[in-house]
């Protein structure tokens, strides 16, 4: 199979990043026969020491033509980096916004996954953490409250403000195929997530999930009031599959689900369109304080590789061959600075593509 990706390495570590998870798609192409093709283009802090803009027409061309994007991270140090003295539309992140409003990606997939071998990383108690979880949280990404009319008005010298969440029953129903599609593939069950008791818009997103289940009787579906989701992915992570659920909550409940498995480096991720095209990036971003030193984790971005090998291309077996390579590195005791623990074997982030391109 041929495979037309473009490439984005974006700023800080996100070069380094990129070169490993480029370095193990290119051993999983050789061991199942495929060919990759890249286009790579600049965006974010790149994009303006060259362009002038974060995003430019032709990226968003080269993005569009290609079958997936595969993306660093993007993004300097506030507090030092020319870019930040740039109005806010043409700062390194309006380059992410843009591109994402661009492509139409409107499922934003994150997998919180606990490693039995980095269990000493997860805050929960060890009663709980010792059941492990591989979780997905499945987010809405352009409708909702962030994206409501809103309005601060002042009248007899009391001020109001309001924002406004707003779902149509076309917005629920793509997602809600998304996580049912992505369940199918994984243990097939969906845990729909809202606040049915108390909001309209969350009454019409339960009737449409339901709705859409019955095109997936293997799925069992749950649903699941915010606040008591919030409460039991530190209670009882292990119970959950697929969490589908609208923007902002999915906004609050996938920083959760990340801070449980206490290792940002590890954590990937996917933003979808309604075809077979995405996005893919790690959960993290450009750790301006370590780029250059060959200390970053690449994991979370070989891990978006092989999302976008799964969800985008269909190769499961590829994607297992990554995952698998990554769990096997971490059993031998092979660990990057952030995930380092006693007794085990500090690599760099070179050394780390080498050995998980190795394992593939
Ligand atoms: P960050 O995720 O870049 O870093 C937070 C901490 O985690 C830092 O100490 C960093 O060294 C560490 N870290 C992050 N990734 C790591 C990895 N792979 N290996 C080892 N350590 C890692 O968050 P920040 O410092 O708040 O943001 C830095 C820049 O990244 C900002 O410009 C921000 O806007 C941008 N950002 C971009 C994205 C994105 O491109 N999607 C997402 C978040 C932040």
């Amino acid at each position: 199979m041929e495979l037309k990706i473009t490439c984005i390495p974006g700023d800080g570590i996100g070069p380094e990043i990129i070169a490993e998870a480029r370095k193990v798609l290119c051993a999983v192409a050789e061991k199942y026969g495929h060919t990759i093709s890249y286009t790579d283009v600049l965006m974010g802090g790149a994009s303006i020491d060259v362009h002038g803009v974060p995003l430019t027409e032709e990226a968003v061309a080269a993005a569009r033509n290609a079958d997936a994007v595969l993306m660093g991270s993007i993004g300097g140090d506030a507090a030092t980096s020319p870019w930040y003295k740039l109005p806010p539309n043409l700062r390194p992140e309006a380059g992410l916004l843009s591109i994402r409003k661009a492509l139409n990606l409107f499922a934003n997939l994150r997998p919180a996954v606990l490693y039995d071998e980095l269990t000493g990383a997860c805050p929960l108690k060890e009663e709980i953490s010792k059941a492990g979880f591989d979780m997905l949280i499945m987010r809405e990404l352009t409708g909702g409250l962030y994206f409501g009319e809103r309005r601060t008005t002042e009248e007899n010298g009391v001020k109001t403000a309001v924002d406004t969440l707003v779902y149509q029953e076309h917005e629920i129903r793509r997602i809600a195929v998304k996580g049912f599609e992505i369940a199918m593939k994984r243990r097939k069950k969906v845990t729909s997530v809202d606040k049915a008791n108390v909001l309209d818009s969350s009454r019409l997103w339960r009737q449409v999930v339901e709705d859409v289940a019955k095109a997936y009787p293997e799925v069992t579906l749950e649903h699941m009031l915010v606040d008591n989701c919030a409460m039991q992915l530190v209670r009882d992570p292990a119970q959950f599959d697929v969490i589908l659920t609208e923007n902002m909550f999915g906004d609050i409940l996938s920083d959760e689900a990340s801070m449980v498995t206490g290792s940002i480096g590890m954590l990937a991720s996917a933003s979808l369109n309604d075809t077979k095209f995405g996005l893919y990036e790690p959960s993290h971003g450009s750790a301006p304080d370590i780029a250059g030193k060959d200390i970053a984790n690449p994991i979370a971005t070989v891990l978006s590789a092989a999302m976008m090998l799964r969800y985008s291309f269909d190769l499961d077996e590829a994607a297992d061959a990554i995952e698998n390579a990554v769990k096997q590195v971490l059993k031998e005791g092979y660990r990057t600075a952030d995930i380092f623990s006693d007794g085990c074997t500090l690599v760099g982030c070179r050394q780390m593509g080498d050995l998980l391109a190795e394992r593939v």
